[in-house]
């Protein structure tokens, strides 16, 4: 339980009167209650209530016993510009006492005392992109920005001072959080953009995404216009990816710089950071399966070129310098950045995944092969969330990260999250397949 005074100070200490108390399912919805100040000490201490069935994709049936919320004050958040005396505080889901193996935010901590046990602490910094949109007279989404119709729209200055109340509310609201927002531009597609925050802990950027992705839709609302986070939203403009750099301490000292000076491929990695690589191109077929967990997901990656010319997200499980083609990108020493993740992924999850993936390869020496190889196995990423799913399922590795909070289990390989998640996204997969899309309607319908 959490320490109940700790929970009301910073109540007092920020002038909250409401708080959120919030989680995100396995497909990274995020419900919450709204708690008054006045019941923080039972918040605190005896968390607060869900019937899980309702929640959604959390592994609950209507007669099973309550959801219930336990508030992590370290992540507390106040959100005065939102709602004056608002707060987010992210919380662990517990049944009858123990926490919940279905919850992402429970999966992802078990990730992360696996990566301690390891001798590591892991480090994330997380890209949000995403497209601002409105509704046209007929009711169609379109760029919010009727003047934003460049060829060539990547860091658009123009655009950007356009969209200059929104990002400015934003980066403002970043920075008030003590989240260091250092940058913000206008992306390659038209009406896109991100806007960049430091890296932290995995679990503290995790409860940063989500907090984010709703900071921002909420911002954008107040202007009447749409936050998507949907991958593909248009067929002819790169998707909205969610891209991971990732890194490794070991007792607070950086692991993946080549402190030997022995890197013979010349990008300054010590062998941990390459095993960390290897692992990942490894695993890099189901990993999609949590990196880029829907449907439209696969037309992000799936994507030749746009109409600027480049889709920038990548189509083979390949690894290189300071290249935005590959699956991994390494930037520089202190760091690899994942790029297979899109906005529709559950960071919890994805982040989890990740380390799962990396360790794994830390733990076997893997070697990641030339640089720009696939590794034999792997010709390309998944096509569709089918293959990815299908990839998971024959993935022991990371059919156990997902069943890394379920008590007393084995070796993880097999378990009911993975098992619940894995027929979750299936059903996803045919309930899309089973729709007749107006492409099918153009090409077929008087073809025959
Ligand atoms: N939008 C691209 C993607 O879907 C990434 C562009 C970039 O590197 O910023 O991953
Ligand atoms: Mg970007
Ligand atoms: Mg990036």
């Amino acid at each position: 339980m959490t320490d109940r005074n700790e929970l009301a100070d910073l109540c007092a200490a920020s002038g909250t009167k409401f708080i959120l108390a919030l989680f995100v399912d396995l497909r990274g919805k995020p419900c919450a209650k709204l708690v008054p100040v006045e019941a923080v000490d039972e918040l605190a201490t005896e968390g607060v209530g869900f019937a899980g069935y309702a929640v959604g994709a959390i592994g609950q049936e209507p007669k099973d016993p309550d959801l219930i919320a336990i508030p992590d004050p370290a992540s507390f958040t106040p959100i005065p510009f939102i709602k004056e005396g608002l707060a987010v505080v992210h919380c662990d889901p517990h049944v009858e006492g123990k926490p919940w193996p279905f919850a992402p935010r429970n999966i992802l901590k078990s990730l992360i005392s696996q990566a301690a046990d390891a001798g590591f602490e892991p480090w994330v910094g997380a890209e949000v992109e995403y497209f601002l949109l409105k509704r046209d007279a007929n009711g169609a989404l379109v760029t919010a920005d009727d003047a934003d119709d460049s060829d060539q729209p990547c860091y658009d200055v123009r655009g950007l001072t356009r969209m200059y109340e929104h990002l400015t509310a934003v980066s403002t609201a970043m920075n008030q959080l003590g989240w260091s927002n250092y940058a913000n531009d206008h992306e390659d597609g038209n009406g896109q953009f991100e806007q960049n925050f430091k890296y932290a802990e995995a679990l503290v950027t995790a409860d940063r995404v989500i907090t984010l992705r709703y900071l921002l839709s909420t911002i954008a609302a107040e202007r009447g216009m749409v936050a998507t986070f949907m991958p593909k939203p248009f067929a002819e403009r790169t998707g909205s990816g969610l891209h991971f750099h990732l890194s490794l301490t070991s007792g607070g000292a950086p692991v993946f710089p080549d402190s030997a000076g022995e890197d013979e491929r010349g990008l300054g990695l010590s062998p941990t950071a390459y095993g960390f690589v290897g692992g990942v191109l490894e695993h890099a077929c189901a990993l999609q399966a949590l990196m880029a967990p829907t449907v439209n997901s696969y037309k992000r990656t799936g994507a030749t070129a746009t109409r600027s010319g480049a889709s920038w997200a990548p189509r083979r499980a390949t690894y290189g310098g300071n290249d935005r083609t590959h699956y991994v990108r390494v930037p520089d020493e202190q760091r690899v950045e994942l790029r297979g993740g899109d906005g529709s992924a559950n960071p919890y999850l994805a982040i989890a995944a990740a380390l799962g993936a990396g360790l794994d390869g830390v733990k076997r020496s893997l070697d990641p092969g030339e640089i720009g190889s696939c590794p034999e196995h792997i010709d390309a990423l998944p096509l569709t969330l089918l293959h990815a799913v299908e990839a998971l399922d024959t993935d022991p590795v990371i059919t156990g990260v997902l069943n890394a909070a379920v008590p007393d289990i084995e070796d993880g390989a097999s378990g009911p999250v993975s098992e619940y998640f894995s027929r979750l996204k299936r059903e996803e997969f045919f309930a899309w397949h089973s729709a007749v899309s107006p492409w099918e309607i153009d090409n077929y319908l008087t073809a025959f």
